[in-house]
């Protein structure tokens, strides 16, 4: 019957095969229930839209590495082969949709479970899903700076103009249209790339390139929020960068519980409270029904703080 699982954890339940595993997704539900979250967000949530990850379960590099900051600023060859390829990977971020683990978080801050969404994620897929509180720790895809004069411009229209510069080239037919597309040198070779129209200098998307910073005001704004959250829920990242793993040992200093939700190995294990090794996706959502259900079947009473979400999202549900 349906009041079963609203059943607190059985006395026995420590002795039960994956009793722990359980434990830790009743954990990271309750984190939620305290409210006023601060989440930190990675390219596993982004992978199930199109977007494509960068490392495996091990945090190794899957493909060629990205595109380095300083490379970027000394190399015009360096800049012809990053447009090129985002010529080809802009359409897939700009059409990608959100997921149902986006639109989970969304929703969890609508009710106030979520204060803040801090994103190593460029691709703008939060913000689509409805959230507000949305901090792009790597900048956004979707705009494009004047290196020289700060003018911007949205990626849209820099996409207009690398098609102008290059007639044809839209027509080529490209195996891997990623982000990341791996493009023959001999496309890169003769592709224009434009400069600003206002003064010349040279456009680069708005997002932190590996080997540049993170702005400082960013970085302080993630700890101010942090240090007033109850805790901090990673999901769908490796932390393998140190922009995103210095939050966790912020919180971990700041005496705050720090929870994963991630498939496979984190830089931060040894750090965590709780970790569900699962699609953060499905779980998000899992999460998000359950929230729903119970509001619908109680809405005056709360559920007992360490029921395991793995029976709710279990046959029983
Ligand atoms: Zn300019």
């Amino acid at each position: 019957m349906r009041a079963a699982r609203y059943m607190p954890v059985p006395p026995d339940a420590g002795d039960m095969p994956g009793a722990e595993l359980r434990a830790d997704e009743g954990k990271v539900s309750a984190l939620l229930d305290r409210g006023k979250l601060v989440v930190l967000t990675g390219a596993g949530l982004s992978t199930a839209c199109g977007i494509p990850d960068y490392r495996d379960r091990e945090g190794r590099w899957k493909r060629v590495q990205p595109i380095d900051h300083q490379d970027f600023l000394r190399s015009a060859a360096t800049r012809r082969r990053y447009w090129l390829r985002s010529f080809f990977g802009w359409p897939v971020v700009a059409r990608a949709v959100p997921g149902i683990g986006h639109r989970a978080l969304a929703h969890f801050e609508s009710l106030d479970r979520v204060a803040l969404v801090v994103t190593q994620n460029v691709d703008g897929l939060h913000q689509k899903a409805g959230s507000r509180g949305v901090l792009e720790l790597h900048g956004t895809l979707g705009q494009v700076v004047c290196l020289a004069c700060g003018g911007r411009q949205s990626r849209a229209t820099v996409q207009e103009w690398l098609g102008a510069a290059n007639p044809g080239l839209a027509a080529t037919p490209i195996a891997a249209p990623d982000g990341d597309a791996e493009v023959a040198e001999a496309l890169a070779e003769g592709f224009r790339v434009p400069d600003c129209p206002a003064c010349g200098g040279l456009l680069k998307p708005d997002v932190v390139f590996f080997g540049d910073s993170v702005p400082r005001t960013r970085v302080d704004a993630v700890m101010a929020a942090i240090d007033a959250a109850p805790g901090l829920l990673v999901i769908g990242s490796s932390l393998m960068v140190y922009s995103g793993f210095r939050f966790v040992e912020h919180a971990h200093r700041r005496g705050k519980p720090v929870m994963a939700i991630n498939q496979g190995r984190t830089r931060a294990d040894h750090l965590l409270e709780a970790k569900v090794e699962q699609d953060c996706g499905e779980f998000l959502d899992a999460l998000r029904q359950s929230a729903a259900q119970e509001g619908r079947a109680a809405p005056s009473r709360r559920r007992p703080k360490e029921v395991p979400v793995g029976r709710r999202l279990s046959g029983e549900a």
